[in-house]
């Protein structure tokens, strides 16, 4: 079914209150489109825990660091409706960026120390974006469900983690990250990838993996593993190498050493394009 599209926060507004009042549940799904099958995972997610989904399609000026990186963003409207409507969404919110911001914002949410390493430390402001959009589309649906993939796991903590600090009455549900078959997280900017630097681009996950095994084998030290697994995407000519980070997975601070549940978070440009992608590692107990 076609889902029906808002540009206005208003009218939205009241079509959500008269759902609200018949007793739909509703779930939301920010994403800033160019959808691909990690969003439709959200999507149905949404769609099996809640009668309604709404599905916002915004890319967030405010969260860009790079002027480039915003306006090459692909925007295939059409394409994006139609995904919607076909894994569920009954809605979908694509507000213009006068419709979000006015004549400009001068109220921010600011994230703290979670937004200190990973792609925080690079994209500067990044982090103080994203939290602000979404803590207004938060605003603006008043959702019961919001469904955040684990491939951007840095926003995913944060957005926990605002929750829980400013008592925001939204459940936050987490999605796996979706993956091509040969390993590469879906990304909207996989589409900027050249033939080769897209052939190149499974060695982060690979580095990943190679990461997970080592300290599933019982290797302790955050600086071995990360030499020893890096090193594969180090020696790719077509691959620049941002971070390799072993961190807590809540507070997303590096850890001294593996002694628990970690995250392993990789940031790598191909030509143009940076990527990121993360797993999840914990030693074998002892
Ligand atoms: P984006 O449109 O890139 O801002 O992403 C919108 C939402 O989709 C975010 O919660 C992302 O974490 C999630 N997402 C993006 N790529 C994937 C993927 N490959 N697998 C699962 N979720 C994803």
């Amino acid at each position: 079914m076609n889902p029906q599209v808002f540009a206005s926060i208003e009218e939205l507004r009241q079509a959500l209150a008269r759902e609200r009042l018949s007793g739909s549940r509703i779930g939301l799904v920010p994403t800033m489109g160019a959808l691909h099958a990690g969003h439709v995972r959200l999507i149905e997610a949404a769609r099996s825990e809640c009668e309604l989904v709404v599905v916002s399609i915004f890319v967030n000026p405010i969260q860009f660091d790079r002027q480039d990186d915003f306006e090459r963003y692909p925007r295939p409207v059409e394409s994006d409706l139609l995904t919607c409507g076909q894994s569920g969404a009954a809605i979908v919110f694509s507000p213009s960026a006068k419709e979000m911001y006015g004549s400009g914002n001068t109220v921010h949410v600011e994230p703290g120390p979670l937004a200190a390493h990973l792609c925080g430390k690079f994209r500067p402001g990044h982090f103080r974006g994203v939290a602000t959009v979404v803590l207004k589309l938060f605003n603006i649906v008043r959702p019961d469900r919001a469904y955040f993939g684990e491939k951007d796991f840095q926003q995913l903590a944060l957005i926990r983690r605002m929750v829980d600090d400013l008592n925001v009455a939204v459940e936050i549900r987490p999605v796996p990250t979706v993956r091509e078959p040969d390993g590469l997280a879906m990304s909207s900017r996989n589409r900027h990838l050249s033939p080769s630097e897209r052939e190149a681009a499974p060695v982060i996950f690979r580095s990943l993996l190679l990461a997970r095994n080592l300290i599933g084998q019982g290797l302790r030290d955050p600086s071995e593993v990360r030499s020893r697994a890096a090193a594969g995407i180090e020696a790719n000519p077509l691959c620049r190498l941002e971070y390799f980070e072993i961190v807590d997975p809540s507070t997303v601070q590096p850890v001294g050493s593996i002694s628990g549940p970690v995250r392993i978070a990789v940031a790598a440009w191909l030509g143009s394009t940076r990527l990121i992608d993360n797993v999840e590692a914990s030693h074998l107990p002892t």
